[in-house]
């Protein structure tokens, strides 16, 4: 996942300034005498915050001013570059603050941010809907045919143009009024509904006193279990969460079916169980808040809205995807249900297959088909070679090499921070590491930045960025990894070259500053080389230090596409459901679950499988996920990522040297290009399809 910052555009509010003293003691406000310009975080408290967002904002309301003010007529430099590296404090302070919400969280954080998220809610409003900056924007791009600009001047400038109307620049003062309202309900609402589902999900603990009931399960996850009961106050028992590393291998490999079913509707009924907490008022609220705001804004529906600068389009487009690749998905899926079907028949004669036997009996399939143990491959996936793998594929494709700085402050325990360098030995950028699990942090794994990068006068500013995973760290010696917790690894790294290796001049149009349907492009196709044979001679090594033996490498590549027509269905459902969230009318009322029901019997979706994400928990795409309308982008980057990589394969060397230059350019433009342009330059033609297909083993 990419997490996105919230567009940090202000202006135009009058704030109470605070006082010289609290400025001057406050580290958010000062220049950072650090390696690289990196967080001081020893030195930021809480407190730090509030005061600081809003001396940020009154400095970038200024610089705002001062382009308003300026007399000579407006042209691209003094108008919109100026825009663009305008607010470069209050970038430096959201940085700062949007990552420790989302990895380094507590109770006082977010009660500041009840008071941050509506304050830059409504700059960002003061921003878009500013008539005077809006004016001089419009006549620069007014002219534009009169100009000659760079290919990413004119990016920037229709960028920066599109924005601004996009937030409604272009309506009347009651329309804007009216648009105002709706977003600082909806900022509300999706904080509220982020803070319910961190709630219920920190609440929920499956306690395990009898040794009994761990039958089935791998010992290393038994270990972790006591781990954490023992770090929760309960040593001698066993404890189990809903996070993803805890609640996956409890559902794929414990025995006992009651506490498999106990954990499983905890998971996929969260915040579905009244009360405070509960969130499908929130979700139909925010459906309805989208319809309306698309609806002010000029479009059909919100999904019309979102999809109108994305390589999509429009919704017919994604609807045709989701629709083309649940047919093939669909039938597959019901295949698999009817080989587990016949397993559970073995063990519970009766029995009717439920959703929380779909992982265990996947497993137990996996193991006798392609008599394949994932769990074997646990001790040649140790978090650091797995890392150190990762960092020399990079190397190999592009020249980046990574070295630990022990100079640079971290914000947790476990955090490191690395330098990277280009193959010319000059800095490039600094990304943090985060690997596990902590009650802090919130659930998944995801790349952010605390600076992107960019160009400003002749100097080039590079990219502060991190990457946060949740493994349960090993109570004793190394932390393995699943294949599948390696690939996510990849997965991140991905996201995190993309940003390593921009090489642009303006912020806007930079690193993973790209349609929301590309940016999973980069860190999909990394997956790809976690897992080919030569690349795991590489990194796959267990404690002895030996690689991993070919023939369970072989074992696993033919298990590899094995329970893809469950796997792929789940995540396509995810996908359909939020398009039907989005695709409602202004003034159409909304049953969270009955709209749930309706979209999977639509799909003809099996009962076994629920969406990857129920709506209540849905937090891509509700919530300040940002994937709104957007989570189909995973599988729109899929179609490209196959694609891509077979560019790679058809060249017989996944390491083709001019074959990595060219995609080189692709992850070092940002959006200076429109996406499929420079797809097509990379691959000489439009995605086809069917590499997909081919990929998750669904056609030969
Ligand atoms: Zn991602």
């Amino acid at each position: 996942m990419k997490k996105t910052l919230m567009t940090i555009l202000v202006s135009g509010l009058v704030l109470a300034s605070c006082s010289k003293n609290q400025t001057a003691d406050n580290p958010l406000l000062q220049e950072w005498d650090t390696p690289f310009q990196t967080a001081p975080f020893e030195k930021i408290k809480v407190e730090h915050y509030l005061p600081a967002f809003q001396a940020a904002m009154e400095e970038h309301n200024k610089e705002i001013q001062a382009i308003i003010d300026n007399a000579e007529e407006p042209n691209f430099e003094n108008t919109i570059a100026a825009l663009d590296y305008s607010g470069a404090t209050l970038s430096k302070i959201a940085g700062v603050y949007y990552n420790m919400m989302a990895a380094n969280t507590s109770a006082e954080l977010q009660k500041v941010h009840e008071e941050v998220g509506p304050l830059m809610a409504t700059h960002s409003d003061n921003v878009s809907m500013n008539a005077d900056l809006f004016a001089k924007i419009k006549k620069v791009y007014d002219a534009k045919d009169k100009q000659q600009y760079t290919g990413e001047q004119l990016a920037l400038l229709e960028k920066t143009y599109n924005k601004f109307v996009r937030s409604g620049a272009l309506l009347d003062a009651a329309k804007q009024e009216e648009l105002r309202k709706v977003n600082a309900e909806l900022t509300k609402v999706e904080a509220k509904f982020d803070a319910n589902l961190l709630q219920e999900t920190k609440a929920y603990q499956l306690v395990i006193d009898k040794e009994e009931n761990l039958k089935g399960l791998p010992q290393g996850e038994i270990e972790k279990a006591a781990a954490l009961a023992k770090e929760k106050g309960q040593e001698g028992k066993w404890i189990f969460t809903l996070d993803n590393p805890s609640f996956i291998p409890f559902v794929t490999y414990a025995d006992n079916r009651d506490l498999r079913k106990e954990i499983f509707l905890a998971r996929t009924n969260r915040c579905n169980n009244g009360g405070e907490t509960d969130n499908n008022e929130l979700v139909a609220k925010m459906a309805e808040l989208r319809a309306q705001k698309a609806q002010i804004l000029g479009y059909e529906t919100f999904a019309h809205y979102q999809l109108e600068d994305r390589m999509a389009k429009e919704p017919k487009n994604v609807f045709n995807l989701l629709e083309n690749l649940l047919s093939y998905s669909v039938k597959v899926a019901k295949e698999e249900a009817a080989q587990f079907q016949a397993l559970l028949s073995k063990d519970v004669p009766g029995a009717t297959l439920e959703a929380w036997d779909m992982y265990y009996y996947a497993e137990k399939v996996r193991q006798q088909k392609y008599n394949f143990d994932a769990e074997l491959t646990r001790p040649y996936f140790e978090i650091n070679n797995v890392r150190q793998g990762c960092f020399d594929v990079l190397t190999k494709l592009y020249g980046i090499t990574f070295t630990q700085r022990d100079d640079i402050s971290v914000y947790a325990e476990d955090v490191l921070a690395f330098e990277a360098k280009n193959e010319k030995g000059e800095h490039v950028g600094i990304m943090y590491w985060d690997p596990y699990t902590r009650a802090s942090k919130g659930g998944g794994a995801w790349c952010n930045e605390y600076r992107g990068q960019s160009r400003k006068d002749g100097k080039n500013i590079t990219p502060i960025i991190t990457v946060c995973f949740n493994y349960a760290k090993s109570p004793s010696g190394a932390t393995t990894l699943t294949a599948d917790e390696a690939l996510t690894v990849f997965h991140e790294m991905g996201h995190a070259i993309h940003q390593l290796l921009s090489n642009c001049t303006y912020p806007s149009v930079s690193g993973t500053n790209v349609a929301r349907d590309f940016v999973e492009l980069p860190s999909q196709i990394l997956e790809h080389w976690c897992m080919q044979p030569e690349v795991l001679q590489m990194y796959a090594k267990n404690e002895k230090g030996e690689v991993i033996p070919q023939e369970m490498v072989e074992k696993m590549e033919a298990a590899g596409n094995f329970n893809q027509g469950f796997n792929f269905s789940e995540i396509l459902a995810a996908s359909y459901l939020d398009m039907c969230f989005h695709s409602i009318k202004a003034g159409e009322k909304v049953n969270t679950q009955e709209m749930e029901q309706q979209a999977m019997a639509k799909i003809g979706m099996l009962t076994q499988i629920p969406p990857r994400y129920r709506s209540t928990y849905f937090s891509h795409c509700f919530g300040d996920g940002g994937y709104s309308a957007g989570y189909y982008s995973y599988t729109w980057s899929e179609t490209l990522d196959a694609d891509a990589f077979e560019a790679f394969k058809q060249t017989g060397n996944i390491f083709d040297a001019a074959t990595a230059a060219k995609f080189k350019t692709l992850l070092s433009s940002g959006s200076t290009k429109n996406a499929m342009e420079l797809y097509v330059e990379f691959r000489g033609a439009e995605p086809d399809l069917n590499a997909l297909l081919r990929n998750r083993g669904l056609i030969k």
